[in-house]
C-alpha cells in the first residue's frame, strides 16, 4: 500500500506532525507499535503505576559493562506524553547557542531561536499551555502571550512563592498543558488531581500527543493509525538515496516520504537495525554519528520536608531559572529547579522498596505529608561516548558515563541552603528514589534526546536543517533524536515545535 508520508511512532514528534499534516489531504499512515492506552479506575492508583510499573514496556536494554536494566519507555498512542507531567518550557535562546559549561561547551545549534520562535508560540497554543511571561528573568522573547492563564498555586506553594520572593528570587508559575478551566471548575475537564505527574490522565484532560496530535488527526478521512505495529527495518532503494519499504511484524507499507519518530534511542536502533549495502554501518549513518551524543539530563528528584503540613494535590505550579546561567562564586550553568507531583506514601514502597519493605503504609503517608519535591535538571553535555548501539541480535545496548555533575551538586546545594528560610527542615534533602546518589539511574530515560542531531555538516551530524537525513532524500526523524544539545528544562515542548516547523516544510514539499 503506497502512502504520501508514513509517521513512525505517535509521541511528541510523531503526533503534532500528524495533526499538521492532516488538513492537506495527503494519505498519512501513523504506525505505533502501541495501543491506545487504557481508561482504567488503575490509571490513577499509586500502587499499580508506582510500584507495579503497569504502564513500563517489558524491554530489556544493555548498559555499557552488559548489565540489563528495564527502561522506562512507554509504548502508547501518544508515545512517553501519555505519562508526562507536562511542563512544556522553551529553551533559553542561548540553549541555541554555543555555551560553556563547566565540563565544556555546549554547541550551536544549525538554526536560530528566532527561527524556532513562532513554532513555540503555535506549539504553546496546540498544547494549551497555561502560564504567565515576564516573571522569569531567563525568558526569552515570546511573540504571543500564554493562551491561558497560569495554574494557580495552592496555599503551601503560595508560601513557598512568597518566600523565594521576599529572599529576592525571581520564581514564575510552571508552564503547564493541562485543560484546567479554574474560572468554571463545573465545566473544566481537568480535575486537578494528584496523580498527574507520572501517571496517566484518567479523564482524558492532560494535554497529550494522543488527544491533541493523533486523535485530531484521526478525524480526516486521510489519516489511518494502525496500532500495535512495530516497524523493524526500513530498505532503500540500490542506490540507497530513498527509503522504499516499512517493514512491519504485520506487513510492509511504501511512502513517499517517511517520519522516524520512535523516540531518540529506539529510532537510533531502527536505523542502525536498517544497514544495508549502501548504508553498511545503520541508515543514514555515513557520519558515525546516530546512537551517538545520548543525553537525558542530569536529573534529580528530591524531597524536603515542610515543617507545616503540605496539602498541595497539584504541585507543579513554581519553577525557578535563577541559577540557570550560574551564580555568584560559580559562573558556569547550572540548571533549573521546578516542582514535581506530590509524593504520596505509598510511592516510597516503589520508590525505595527495602528501606520500605516492612514500614506500614499510614506512617509513610504522615511523611509524605510534609514532602515537598523537587526536580533539578542540569544539562548534560553531548559526548560521542555517550550512545545507543544494537547488536546483531536486536539487543539494545545504552552506554553512558555521566558529564557535567558538579554544577548539578552546585545546585543541590543551593537549593538545600535555601530550604531554612522556605519553612522546611533545614538538613533534609533526600533523593526520591532508591538510590545513594540523587541523579535519576540509566532507567530513567524520559528526557532521552540527542542519538540523530541535526547540522549543517553531514560529517558531523545525521539531519539536516529540515531534520531530513543527509544521506537519504526521503526519511525524516522529528523526535528528541534531533537535539544538539538538551539545555536543562524539560525536552517536549521543542519536540512538538520542531515537528510543526518540519511539517511546514514537508507541506511545501509535498505541494
Ligand atoms: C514520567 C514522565 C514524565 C515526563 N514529564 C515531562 C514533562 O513534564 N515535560 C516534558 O517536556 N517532558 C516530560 N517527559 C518527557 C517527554 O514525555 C518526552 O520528552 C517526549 O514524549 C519525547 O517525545 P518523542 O516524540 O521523542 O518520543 P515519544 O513521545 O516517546 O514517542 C515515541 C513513540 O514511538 C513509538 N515507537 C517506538 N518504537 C517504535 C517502532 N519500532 N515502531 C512503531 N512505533 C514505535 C512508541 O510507542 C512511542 O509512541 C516525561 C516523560 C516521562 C516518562
Ligand atoms: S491534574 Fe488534570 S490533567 Fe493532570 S491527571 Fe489530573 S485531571 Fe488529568
Amino acid at each position: 500500500m503506497g502512502y504520501d508520508v508514513i509517521i513512525i511512532g505517535s509521541g511528541a514528534g510523531g503526533g503534532t506532525l500528524a495533526k499538521r499534516l492532516a488538513p492537506s489531504g495527503k494519505k498519512i499512515l501513523i504506525l505505533e507499535r502501541g495501543d491506545f492506552l487504557k481508561r482504567e479506575p488503575e490509571n490513577w492508583n499509586v500502587r499499580s503505576v508506582f510500584v507495579e510499573n503497569r504502564y513500563i514496556s517489558q524491554d530489556t536494554w544493555y548498559d555499557g559493562s552488559g548489565k540489563p536494566f528495564q527502561p522506562q519507555v512507554h509504548y502508547f498512542v501518544g508515545g512517553a506524553t501519555k505519562m508526562y507531567g507536562a511542563a512544556l518550557y522553551r529553551l533559553r535562546k542561548e540553549d541555541f547557542e554555543e555555551l560553556s559549561h563547566h565540563d565544556g561547551t555546549s554547541p550551536v545549534w544549525p538554526i536560530s531561536y528566532e527561527e524556532m520562535e513562532p513554532y513555540y508560540s503555535q506549539a504553546e497554543e496546540m498544547y494549551q499551555v497555561h502560564g504567565q511571561r515576564g516573571i522569569d528573568p531567563t525568558e526569552p522573547f515570546c511573540s504571543a502571550p500564554y493562551p491561558f492563564p497560569a495554574v494557580s498555586h495552592e496555599p503551601r506553594m503560595q508560601r513557598l512563592f512568597d518566600d523565594w520572593t521576599k529572599a529576592g528570587y525571581h520564581p514564575f508559575p510552571a508552564p503547564c498543558g493541562i485543560m484546567l478551566n479554574e474560572k468554571d471548575m463545573g465545566f473544566s475537564r481537568c480535575v486537578r488531581c494528584n496523580t498527574c505527574d507520572g501517571f496517566p490522565c484518567l479523564v482524558q484532560a492532560k494535554a497529550d500527543a494522543e488527544m491533541i496530535g493523533v486523535r485530531p488527526a484521526l478525524e480526516f478521512p486521510n489519516v489511518t493509525l494502525l496500532r500495535g505495529v512495530r516497524v523493524q527495518k526500513l530498505l532503500t532503494n540500490p542506490a540507497g538515496t530513498a527509503v522504499t519499504e516499512v517493514v512491519t511484524e504485520k506487513g510492509t507499507f511504501r511512502g513517499d516520504v517517511v517520519v522516524v519518530s520512535c523516540g531518540a534511542a529506539n529510532s537510533a536502533r531502527l536505523l542502525l537495525q536498517s544497514a544495508n549495502g549502501c548504508h553498511p554501518g545503520g541508515l543514514a549513518n555515513g557520519s558515525d554519528q546516530v546512537g551517538r551524543n545520548y543525553m537525558y539530563h542530569n536529573s534529580q528528584a528530591v524531597l524536603a520536608f515542610s515543617i507545616e503540613p503540605n496539602l498541595t494535590r497539584f504541585q507543579k505550579t513554581i519553577a525557578l531559572n535563577d541559577f540557570y546561567f550560574g551564580m555568584e562564586g560559580f559562573e558556569y550553568p547550572m540548571g533549573n529547579i521546578q516542582m514535581i507531583g506530590k509524593t504520596m506514601g505509598a510511592m516510597f514502597k516503589g520508590e525505595k522498596p527495602l528501606l520500605t519493605a516492612l514500614v506500614p503504609t499510614a506512617v509513610l503517608n504522615r511523611i509524605a505529608h510534609h514532602a515537598v519535591d523537587f526536580w533539578l535538571s542540569t544539562e548534560d553535555l553531548p559526548r560521542p561516548e555517550n550512545r545507543v548501539t544494537v547488536d546483531p541480535e536486536g539487543r539494545v545496548t545504552l552506554s553512558y558515563t555521566p558529564n557535567n555533575q558538579v554544577p548539578a551538586r552546585k545546585l543541590y546545594e543551593k537549593l538545600k541552603s535555601m530550604l531554612g528560610s522556605l519553612g522546611m527542615h533545614p538538613n533534609y534533602l533526600i533523593p526520591r528514589r532508591a538510590y545513594l546518589k540523587t541523579e535519576i539511574p540509566l532507567a530513567g530515560v524520559a528526557h532521552q534526546a540527542g542519538t540523530c542531531r541535526f547540522g549543517n555538516d553531514p560529517k558531523s551530524s545525521v539531519l539536516d536543517t529540515n531534520c531530513k537525513a543527509h544521506e537519504l532524500d526521503n526519511l525524516y526523524v522529528v523526535d528528541t533524536s534531533f537535539f544538539p544539545s538538551i539545555g536543562a528544562v524539560n525536552p517536549s515542548l521543542t519536540a512538538m515545535a520542531n515537528a510543526l516547523r518540519v511539517g511546514d516544510h514537508l507541506l511545501q514539499r509535498l505541494k
